[in-house]
């Protein structure tokens, strides 16, 4: 391994730049030269490559998004497209790459590998927390602790006012933003993806619980089945019209922000071992970590998963909101 390229793919996440930085200072380390492609796919395609040296990722490990850019490439999906990435990759003498994105950026890289030799290897930058092969995804971490301060400063005002809140959160496919948050802020209930929304349950309890509490948080996580939090807030609206209800949906601030200590700490060591599986002659393989250790996870099984949530965890978040 002489030269390296580092990437970033998909949607951006905090901690990224940590990834990055880690990737940058342990090939320099070894003494890998390291370039780094811009946007993503396409700009390994248009052949946007800078070289990297340990000073380019200084001040950068506190920073959220991702000083490469990303991007989702329609051309990497096509033959020609990924024919001329492969062209850049030899043009620069690259003898391994690390991708740092979600399961596409897998698939694609998968993909990659069936047309040209270069070994790639992947770091999971996702907030989404939901790909098998690592307890925590880069980005992950940060995510839920925005939520959790968004929302209690939602908290103070729905207090005050004695309102029901609905807060949408992301998670189109997986709600684990909203349950670990949920949890965080002491929510009243928490709907997701995995689990059927019982809305007729949500509003009993809800009439039930009304004189006990003076304000109410709802986490949704936007891919649950009832329909988003517009949709529920206004059917608990019909049906209990003395509460006073009002919907927040976070969006992208979820996306943003100084990744929180763990998130720096998990990224470091993720950007780390993936240079050195490069050097051990890994490929196609995802770095995770799983109980504390690193692992590898090869990009086929690397995928998104519905998780069956931790029955214990449910069990608590229903006795916890009473
Ligand atoms: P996120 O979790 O944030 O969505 P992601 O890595 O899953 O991140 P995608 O948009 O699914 O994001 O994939 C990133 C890019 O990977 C795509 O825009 C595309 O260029 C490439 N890619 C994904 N799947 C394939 C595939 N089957 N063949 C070739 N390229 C692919």
């Amino acid at each position: 391994m002489k030269k390296i390229a580092v990437f970033t793919s998909g949607g951006d996440s905090p901690g990224m730049n940590a990834c990055i930085r880690a990737v940058v200072r342990t090939a320099i380390y070894h003494n890998i030269e390291v370039v780094g492609i811009m946007h993503g796919y396409d700009g390994m395609i248009n052949d946007e490559f800078i070289s990297l040296d340990a000073k380019s990722v200084a001040n950068i490990i506190n920073r959220g998004g991702t000083i490469l850019k990303t991007a989702r490439s329609k051309e990497f999906f096509t033959v020609e497209g990924r024919k001329k990435a492969a062209a850049n990759l030899q043009k620069h003498k690259i003898d391994g790459v690390v991708v740092i994105g979600g399961d596409g950026s897998f698939k694609g890289a998968l993909q990659f590998s069936a047309e040209c030799p270069i070994p790639f290897v992947g770091c999971p930058g996702t907030i989404d927390n939901d790909l098998i092969g690592t307890d925590f995804t880069i980005g992950y971490d940060t995510a839920i602790n925005t939520v959790v301060e968004a929302v209690d400063k939602i908290r103070d005002t729905a207090e005050s006012h004695d309102r029901l809140f609905f807060v949408e959160v992301m998670g189109r496919d997986a709600g684990l933003i909203a349950l670990r948050a949920g949890i965080g802020v002491g929510a009243e209930a928490i709907l997701m993806p995995e689990t059927k929304t019982d809305l007729e349950d949500l509003i009993k309890r809800l009439e039930s619980g009304r004189k006990n509490k003076s304000s109410k948080i709802i986490l949704v996580a936007e891919g649950d089945d009832a329909g988003g939090a517009f949709v529920i807030a206004e059917q608990v609206k019909k049906r209990l019209p003395f509460y006073d209800t009002r919907v927040t949906i976070l969006g992208h601030i979820q996306r943003g922000g100084n990744p929180t200590a763990m998130e720096r700490v998990n990224a470091s060591r993720m950007g780390f071992a993936a240079v050195e599986a490069l050097m051990k002659g890994e490929k196609n393989v995802m770095i995770g970590i799983v109980d504390k250790q690193i692992s590898y996870t090869p990009f086929e099984n690397a995928v998104k998963h519905i998780q069956e949530l931790n029955p214990d965890l449910m069990r608590m978040v229903n006795i916890l909101s009473l």
